[in-house]
């Protein structure tokens, strides 16, 4: 009756009121005179900065005025007025990249920024051959990607809702260590080549389709020159750890594993081919594997408790003090968000751990090139605006 029926519209509606503001409505609008889209469909993810649609593009055979097909994208619509956003200021302090923006204040100047970030870490990504949506096009708050999903508009699950089939249990932990093993060839391949730090990695923002995992999410990726960079891929790599050992993966130590990932010596051989570099990340694994020579990782399945309670000591050393204090000893807030980076006491460090001499052995240049592309983009962005 005519009640219920008011009742769904309000319902309908109000899913997409949350984010669909006028401007953002034109921008929808635009997207679809362009041909981009069609129209925004079904809601994927409702976030509490964002939402997902799915947003189908139809194809018609004009002659014959009927549909032949659809092919879907989509929609990442940042929210425009947020108040969660305050919370990830942090992420902006600090970065290069944004050293000029602040947009305390202005949410909708704000949001735009982070759908910015998302744009170019995807572009990153892509342009390092790594698997995750391809960037199609942004205006303000809305995103729009390649979607990763069947023909049918259903998205791909995220990693921490897959089920992988196999003939016997054996069989499905062999298949999730070899997902780990990509993984941790995936963050070593960021970190080196697209120079980034996921910052928020976990099975939430990890997309699994037929033995390949693809990274999503990265508004807030950060570059090498975050003060917080090694904090956040400790986290990163402790989160995705603890995932796969509660599935069964014999994992790695942090302390290895980031190790691993930042060792000078990794990724930068087969920048420009994911695949041998991944093919190299694993066989790094599997002699990370069989050089464990500690009795309770030993390979004769016997377990020295005393040995065991060491490695657990070192890790969870690795986890709580040793970079957080490190870094918030060698960064002094106010240089940073001056643009001045990282004072005194590196040099320090930097000879007395190797930890830190793999960090610090990155190639500068490359990041100030980046930096000044970006910062062209970002200038033509704003003559745009004016327009
Ligand atoms: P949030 O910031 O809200 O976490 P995400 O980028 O993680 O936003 O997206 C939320 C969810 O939307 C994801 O977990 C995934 O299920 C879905 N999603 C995001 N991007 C895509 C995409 N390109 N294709 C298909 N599904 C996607
Ligand atoms: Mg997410």
């Amino acid at each position: 009756d005519n009640k219920t029926h008011l009742g769904r519209e309000k319902a309908d509606r109000s899913t997409r009121d949350q984010v669909l503001d006028k401007r953002t409505e034109a921008i929808i609008e635009h997207m679809v005179r362009k041909e981009l889209i069609s129209e925004l469909q079904g809601v994927i993810s409702t976030g509490k900065e964002a939402n997902v649609y799915a947003a189908p593009l139809y194809t018609y055979d004009d002659e014959a005025g009927v549909q032949t097909g659809t092919h879907y994208r989509a929609a990442k619509i940042y929210k425009t007025s947020i108040l969660s956003f305050v919370d990830r200021e942090r992420y902006i302090t600090g970065e290069h990249r944004f050293r000029n923006g602040g947009h305390k204040g202005n949410n909708r100047k704000m949001v735009k920024k982070w759908a910015e970030k998302e744009f170019r870490n995807l572009q990153r990504l892509n342009r390092a051959g790594l698997a995750c949506p391809y960037p199609i096009q942004l205006k303000a708050n809305v995103l729009l990607m390649e979607f990763l999903g069947d023909s049918e508009g259903h998205a791909y699950p995220r990693l921490r809702d897959v089920e992988l089939e196999g003939v016997d249990d054996n069989e499905i932990a062999q298949q999730w260590r070899t997902l780990y093993i990509q993984l941790l060839g995936l963050v070593r391949r960021l970190y080196h080549v697209c120079r980034l730090v996921h910052a928020d990695l976990s099975e939430y923002n990890i997309l699994y389709h037929e033995h390949v995992l693809y990274l999503i999410d990265v508004s807030q990726s950060v570059g090498h020159d975050h003060p917080q960079t090694y904090d956040f891929l400790r986290m990163d790599l402790h989160n995705v750890g603890s995932f796969f050992h509660r599935k069964g993966v014999d994992t790695l130590r942090d302390r290895t594993v980031f190790e691993f990932v930042t060792a000078s010596s990794g990724g930068a051989q087969h920048a420009d081919d994911p695949t041998a570099d991944a093919a190299a990340a694993a066989e790094t694994i599997e002699q990370l594997y069989a050089a464990l020579t500690t009795p309770a990782e030993g390979a004769d399945g016997e377990t020295d408790t005393e040995a065991l309670a060491a490695l657990e000591v070192d890790n969870e050393v690795f986890r709580t003090q040793y970079i957080p204090q490190s870094l918030h000893q060698i960064y002094d807030e106010g240089m940073v968000a001056r643009g001045d980076g990282p004072v005194g006491g590196v040099e320090a460090l930097h000879a007395k751990d190797s930890l830190y001499r793999n960090l610090l052995a990155g190639d500068k240049k490359s990041d100030a090139e980046e930096d000044a592309e970006e910062d062209a983009d970002e200038d033509n962005d704003e003559a745009d605006e004016k327009d």
